[in-house]
């Protein structure tokens, strides 16, 4: 049996009425950008994250960029960040012209280890910016009393985790402003690309409203300078469609974790693991192994589909060449770049499809173990 590491086909399937019916009132209404659908979405996901605004974006990237103007920084400033994530994180940063201040991860979670960030910080620091990788959320406590203690704006990278909690309290509260993707891969995914800036801040709010759209309070009078990032009237719509089935969709991915959990126990795998702070909504689901690489190609081979996130740390991107790092500045990431391998997991894999994943895998290690 192949299975696919990701499609999306059966999801679109499974609400096809709904989306037509929802599409057709945009084309009908002539709703095409923001408009009636995108406020609804906003207000439903505002309270699905459990803060005051959301607002729509057309990508998670764009609402990065908005969060990270907001702090008002000059070039030379730097944000703490982690290197093992997917880049757009520091382009926001980047956009800015704001430093990037790399710290290694914690290999439990791959997130930002928050015992290795104050060692970090210099008279220029002015944020922090963890991102919850995977869907499992970044160790909250010590970045927050990190951020009270110096004095540091927060900024949470929420594009692969919607609806994930730590210590019960969902991710996406903790800072001043937290940002969505809803690229179609994602736990939430719009038809096309879309993302979302929450905040509890009224004037961030405010604000991050007129940066989203030329900069304007009060149109044709522009403040600052500002950008075309406004959330479609048709991804607002089948948004709001997707939405009313995400708890159902995070339920299904938890139990392919947990059967995967317990499929690949006693292999030779480093599996995920929650911590005891996390409730994870496994937007992947990523194993480790010294010998990733063979592994990957004897999946490929046998039509199990698998991938790598990431296989190259963004402190060692060509772009960010200027930043000076070098191979061995984070060990942690580098490791992790190299062992880890992506299983297939969204909601509509089959339990089947999860068996032969594992069953792949225990025939590879019993000939290469
Ligand atoms: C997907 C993703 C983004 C960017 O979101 P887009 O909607 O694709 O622009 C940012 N950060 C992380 C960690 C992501 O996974």
């Amino acid at each position: 049996m192949n299975v696919p590491y990701f499609d999306l086909n059966g999801q679109t399937k499974s609400i096809r009425a709904e989306l037509d019916r929802a599409i057709a009132e945009q084309l009908d209404r002539g709703s095409f950008c923001l408009g009636p659908a995108v406020e609804a979405f906003e207000r439903d996901f505002a309270a699905y994250v459990g803060v005051k605004h959301a607002l729509g974006f057309n990508s998670g990237t764009s609402a990065l960029h908005v969060a990270v103007r907001l702090l008002n920084l000059k070039p030379g400033d730097e944000i703490i960040s982690t290197p093992y994530t997917f880049v757009a994180t520091s382009w926001a940063i980047a956009y800015c012209n704001v430093k990037p201040v790399y710290v290694d991860i914690d290999p439990a979670t791959m997130n930002i280890d928050p015992a290795k960030i104050e060692a970090a910080i210099t008279p220029r620091t002015k944020a922090i910016m963890p991102v919850h990788l995977y869907g499992h959320p970044a160790d909250m406590d010590p970045i927050v009393a990190i951020c009270k203690k110096h004095n540091l704006a927060l900024i949470e990278d929420v594009a692969q985790a919607h609806g994930a909690k730590y210590r019960g309290r969902g991710v996406g509260t903790f800072g001043q402003t937290a940002c969505f993707s809803f690229y179609p891969g994602k736990n939430l995914g719009a038809c096309g690309e879309g993302g979302a800036l929450v905040t509890n801040d009224d004037a961030a709010c405010k604000r991050s409203r007129a940066l989203r759209e030329h900069g304007s309070y009060e149109r044709y009078y522009h403040d600052e300078i500002g950008y075309n990032y406004r959330m479609e009237g048709i991804q607002g719509a089948a948004l709001g469609v997707k939405l009313k089935k995400l708890p159902e969709w995070t339920a299904r991915r938890r139990a392919i974790a947990h059967r995967y959990h317990q499929l690949l126990a006693g292999t030779p795998l480093t599996l995920p693991k929650e911590a005891s702070y996390a409730e994870s909504v496994y937007h992947l689901y990523v194993v480790r192994h010294a010998k990733r690489d063979a592994l990957r190609e004897f999946l490929t081979k046998r039509g199990v589909g698998c991938a790598l996130h990431y296989p190259l740390p963004c402190h060692l991107q060509k772009c960010f060449v200027d930043l000076g790092y070098k191979v061995g500045a984070f060990p942690i990431a580098e490791k992790a770049a190299r062992e880890c391998l992506s299983l297939p997991i969204f909601p509509e894999l089959t339990d089947a499809q999860v068996e032969t994943v594992a069953a792949t895998i225990k025939e590879f290690f019993a000939t290469n173990a």
